[in-house]
């Protein structure tokens, strides 16, 4: 980290944001490499939830050991606050996933939550973070499902893409997509059905393998420049909106977006061929396919509509979709979504191997 910092010029005094189990395990290479670098450096734990009470500690802290440079180290949430502190504070930002369990690390923007852990906004920043630093042999030891998660935030990238691209809207800078946005979310998708097993064994082993490193690519690369440089639309928006119910939250961001990917293809009404295969891959990996997956085996229809007027509020990625999308369409899609993933599981796991 100290020589890659140094390189970009990147300053010290550095503060470091990280949780209690990264700092525990990272905190001695952390001094070795920055002190190495001559870069000082200062670590604030992590308050667990990217929140704007959490954001204005970090800030306070960087003021006062005066931080010239911001780096988050830790899962998806770390690196949000960690670029949102940067962004208020006119400072550059480095952010180090320590698991490959969204595509956020590339990202100029975040996503707000409530201190409760409800989805509040999206909020963009000028640039992209200044570096991003990915050692796989962190995201080895790190728990497989997180990267599991990561495939299914990865998973919806090409989805998303091509129908922001096929409805010419804006990407989520405001701009236009670009044919290579789009490849790289193809490749993305591809690279998923290819090394995704594969590499979920090298995780559960805690070994590295070229599958692994392709995949890690694919989570946290592929996936972020696809997302941001093409567009998201109803997968993530179904995720916001299943954040409405509490029982979601034990669930990864990318747990939830692999469920509400079903839910667009639904929508959209894509051939049967595309539903198997993204069925058959998140079977493969262990990715929900159903709102019991979810955390939601029961969802009566007042507990449903919430979602669907959640997942279709104004501005949401929802609206990126080429016909007008309405909360009945979405509750409908949503329980179509399920019915569909559990015919699945109940037909495969019936055959006989
Ligand atoms: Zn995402």
């Amino acid at each position: 980290m100290g020589r890659e910092m140094a390189a970009l010029g990147l300053e010290g005094p550095a503060l470091l944001i990280a949780g209690k189990t990264v700092i525990g395990r990272l905190a001695d290479i952390w001094k070795s490499s920055l002190d190495e670098a001559g870069i000082r450096h200062t670590v604030h734990r992590f308050g667990g939830e990217c929140a704007l009470a959490e954001i204005e500690r970090v800030k306070a802290v960087a003021r006062q050991c005066g931080a010239r440079t911001i780096v988050g180290a830790g899962g998806g949430k770390v690196l949000d606050t960690a670029r949102a502190a940067a962004a208020d504070l006119g400072l550059p930002v480095v952010n180090c996933p320590t698991v490959a369990s969204s595509d956020a690390p590339c990202s100029a923007l975040s996503v707000i939550y409530t201190e409760e852990g409800v989805f509040q906004e999206y909020r963009f920043y000028r640039k992209n973070p200044d570096l991003v630093l990915v050692d796989t042999q962190v995201i080895a030891q790190a728990p497989p499902r997180l990267l599991v998660a990561g495939m299914g935030d990865a998973l919806a990238t090409w989805f998303e893409a091509r129908t922001c691209v096929a409805g010419s809207v804006r990407n989520m800078r405001g701009g236009g997509s670009t044919a290579a946005a789009l490849a790289l979310a193809e490749l993305c998708y591809r690279t998923l059905l290819a090394d995704g097993a594969i590499a979920l064994q090298a995780v559960s082993t805690q070994v590295v393998t070229p599958a692994l490193e392709r995949l890690v690519e694919a989570n946290t690369l592929l996936s972020g420049l696809g997302f941001e440089s093409s567009g998201l639309a109803a997968a993530h928006a179904v995720h916001n909106g299943l954040t409405a119910a509490h029982e979601t939250h034990a669930f990864f961001h990318g747990e939830k977006v692999a469920f509400g990917l079903l839910v667009q293809l639904v929508l959209e009404g894509v051939p049967r061929a595309t539903v198997d295969d993204v069925l058959g891959f998140s079977c493969d990996v262990g990715l929900p396919i159903s709102l019991a997956d979810i955390g939601l085996p029961d969802l009566p229809r007042d507990r449903l509509d919430p979602i669907a007027r959640r997942a279709t509020a104004p501005g949401e990625t929802i609206h990126n979709e080429p016909f007008e999308v309405t909360p009945d369409m979405v509750a409908d899609a949503i329980l179509a979504a399920d019915a569909l993933g559990r015919a699945w599981r109940k037909h495969h796991e019936s055959r006989p191997i």
